[in-house]
């Protein structure tokens, strides 16, 4: 017979366990892939322990570009990005795990590559703005928008990592 505190720690664990994790939208732009530096980006995240559950290549339309970058509307260099984000291949990626969104920010650094931090993709991959190499959402509410906008549903996998144990308390 179980004590009411275990059986409630236990059920706490099963909904931790049923809980999805967080997930975060993350590309590696036309700058990115075509400078060779695609395997190194998935290879930070990867070691951090974070799990990949989408990925794709695909040249993304100006039109496409433009619903991404919906919000920048108004700023100058909003037509210059949509058609750089259009000028060549992206690889588009959903990642998976504790904090992702608010780390992956982290690990991709200040959108300014100058005032990138070094250690950071940005800080140690890119030097200008207009080609920062990477994408990452920023907030949980654009995660989810931009997760819809580039994948079907059926194209993200949910699947147990072995590591998932070493990784989690
Ligand atoms: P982030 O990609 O870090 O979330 P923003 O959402 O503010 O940054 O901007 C989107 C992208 O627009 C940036 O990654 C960068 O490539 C480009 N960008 C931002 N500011 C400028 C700028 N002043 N001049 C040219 N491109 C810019």
């Amino acid at each position: 017979l179980l004590t009411l505190p275990a059986a409630v720690y236990m059920l706490q664990e099963q909904e931790a366990l049923a809980a999805p994790m967080e997930r975060t939208f993350i590309a590696i732009k036309p700058d990115g892939v075509q400078r060779g530096v695609m395997s190194e980006i998935i290879t930070r995240f990867e070691r951090k322990g974070f799990k990949l559950v989408g990925i794709k290549i695909m040249i993304p339309s100006k039109d496409f570009a433009g619903k991404h970058y919906h919000d920048l509307k108004e700023r100058p260099f909003y037509k210059g990005l949509c058609n750089f984000l259009s000028s060549g291949p992206v690889i588009a990626m959903v990642w998976e795990g504790e904090g992702v969104i608010r780390y992956g920010r982290k690990l991709i650094g200040a959108t300014d590559p100058q005032k990138s931090e070094p250690g950071t993709i940005r800080g140690d991959l890119a030097v200008s703005v207009g080609r920062n190499i990477i994408h990452g959402s920023d907030g949980p509410e654009t995660a989810k928008d931009e997760i819809a906008l580039w994948f079907k549903p059926e194209e993200l996998v949910t699947y147990t990592s072995n590591a998932e144990k070493w990784i989690y308390e």
